[in-house]
């Protein structure tokens, strides 16, 4: 098994503790890497060597051309070594190899999308109201960031901070999730490669009490980009208050997947199928209630779950699996127990609702694929998000009632509504509370358009050219054409 080290300051070091963890095959149940369980003293050389990059000259001198071009050249290293990367990532987090395979070769888009934008980010002269002074503003990058990423797609989630933070000209320490950190020193490797001055991407690894809290704590960090949980969330916000430092959340969601009876039914059944097995639910996005307009309502749901039985459990690194395991153990059984309150609440389970064992499973930590009808927007099922392959079903009357349901959850994160009238399209994309909105699809990303949460599902924007200011702050210039000083007893 490969011993990994951290990249701190250019140098691939072992951690301060001496200590490793293993990181397990979610398919085989078996260990087959060793991450460094960095400590503090880790996070306090991490942060100073990516303090000292900021001031650095080979960093704060480079032009933003430069930067950018370098932020394209790595682009062109991760393509390259996209089926690698892909294969580590799905061996590190048992998602199925197609998936990351798909986000591999999409992540160096951002890298040129982002690298692209970083010198063409420009201030304004102000026509100042005032006579005699010239006025304009600087965009300047706001410092030291902290990366910090969960298990459910590493490299992605990454890329989402990296790629405009460094555009911006920010320097990072980035903590990738312990579940999941194996693909986080390939990346290293390729920073190192593309030729990134030394401490501008650092990378420690490490659990979130260890590794995490010392570094949101970290005063000479200037802003925290996190995705996680909404717990570690609230966490992470109060460290960012203490600190007054700028923070990004992209936190978890209850999100409703909307289907009137409008809709071209089998594509309905198809995106909600894509909705909440694809990636075996395990993402933010996951359209984890299914609100289906009652006149269809009983005929959606054997439909979908025709479909939904034909779905291939196994090897994910097999091209014909269609739904892998659970990452981690923890998580298996949070889904197992999600499944055993929604029975208990009186949900009706019509599909899965068990731990996988069919013998394509192998050893690793399945659980099938699981329908529940008959859920009430009140119970625990329909409110919290469980991370896992396991769907709410909920009827409603009218759009009226859609919505009330809908919005109806501590979060925002993402809807979908399917229908044909362009009337209701427009209208339903207006009325729910959801930084995204999909009409007739589902789970569509670019590195162009805005993504994030609204309520508790998090603060700031991550994509598209919005994402570029969370890492730059706006400095206002005065200068004095006129030669003459004023009053001096009087605010000019
Ligand atoms: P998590 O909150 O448990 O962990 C996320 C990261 O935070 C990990 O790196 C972890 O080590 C770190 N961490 C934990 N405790 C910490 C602390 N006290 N201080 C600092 N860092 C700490 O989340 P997870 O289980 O890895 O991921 C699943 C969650 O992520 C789900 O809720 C999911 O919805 C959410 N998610 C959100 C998005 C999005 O873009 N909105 C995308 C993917 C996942």
């Amino acid at each position: 098994m490969q011993k990994h080290k951290l990249l701190i300051n250019g140098a691939w070091v072992d951690p301060s503790t001496h200590a490793w963890f293993e990181s397990v095959n979610p398919f085989t149940a078996q260990p087959w890497a060793m991450v460094p369980r960095a400590a503090k003293e880790d996070v306090d050389k991490a942060v100073a060597a990516a303090k000292a990059a900021f001031y650095s000259p080979a960093w704060r001198g480079m032009t933003a051309s430069a930067r950018g071009a370098l932020l394209v050249k790595f682009a062109d290293l991760v393509a390259q070594e996209a089926e690698r990367l892909a294969t580590i990532e799905s061996t590190d987090n048992g998602k199925l190899l197609a998936e990351m395979r798909g986000q591999l070769n999409y992540i160096p888009q951002w890298f040129r999308y982002y690298g692209g934008l970083a010198d063409k980010i420009e201030g304004r002269v102000i026509p100042i109201d005032k006579p005699g002074v010239f006025n304009f503003t600087r965009e300047e990058p706001v410092g030291v960031v902290a990366a910090i990423t969960p298990w459910n797609s590493p490299l992605m989630l990454a890329t989402w901070k990296l790629a405009p933070a460094l555009a911006a000209g920010c320097t990072i320490v980035w903590k990738p999730s312990e579940y999941s950190s194996v693909s986080a020193f390939a990346f290293g490797e390729l920073f190192e490669k593309a030729g990134f001055p030394p401490g501008v991407v650092n990378i420690i690894t490490g659990f979130g009490n260890e590794v995490g809290g010392p570094l949101i704590d970290h005063p000479d960090v200037a802003k925290i980009a996190f995705t996680g949980g909404d717990k570690t969330g609230e966490h992470v916000y109060q460290a960012a208050a203490r600190g007054i430092k700028h923070v990004t959340l992209e936190l978890g969601g209850k999100s409703a997947n909307i289907v009137f009876d409008d809709a071209t039914m089998d594509e309905a059944v198809k995106g909600v199928v894509s909705g909440i097995f694809a990636a075996t639910g395990q993402t933010c996005i996951a359209g984890s209630r299914a609100l289906i307009h009652r006149p269809i309502h009983d005929q959606f749901v054997e439909k979908l779950l025709t479909l939904a039985k034909t779905a291939k459990m196994g090897n994910p690194l097999e091209a014909a699996t269609q739904v892998g395991p659970v990452t981690t153990r923890p998580q298996y059984e949070k889904v197992l127990d999600y499944i055993r309150i929604a029975k208990d609440e009186g949900a009706v389970c019509r599909l899965g609702g068990n731990p996988a064992t069919r013998p394509e499973c192998g050893a690793g930590w399945f659980v099938e694929p699981t329908i529940f009808t008959g859920v009430n927007p009140a119970m625990r099922i329909a409110n919290e998000e469980v991370f896992g392959p396991v769907l709410s079903m909920i009827p409603f009357d009218d759009e009226e009632d859609a919505i009330r349901i809908a919005n109806d959850t501590v979060f925002g994160l993402a809807a979908g509504v399917w229908t044909q009238s362009i009337r209701r399209a427009l209208t339903m994309s207006e009325r729910l509370e959801a930084g995204t909105v999909w009409v007739n699809t589902y789970r569509a990303v670019s590195y162009m358009s805005p993504f994030g949460g609204y309520k508790r599902s998090g603060i700031g924007r991550e994509n598209g050219a919005e994402a570029i200011y969370e890492y730059l702050q706006t400095k206002s210039v005065w200068i004095d054409i006129a030669g003459n000083a004023p009053n001096p007893f009087v605010m000019r």
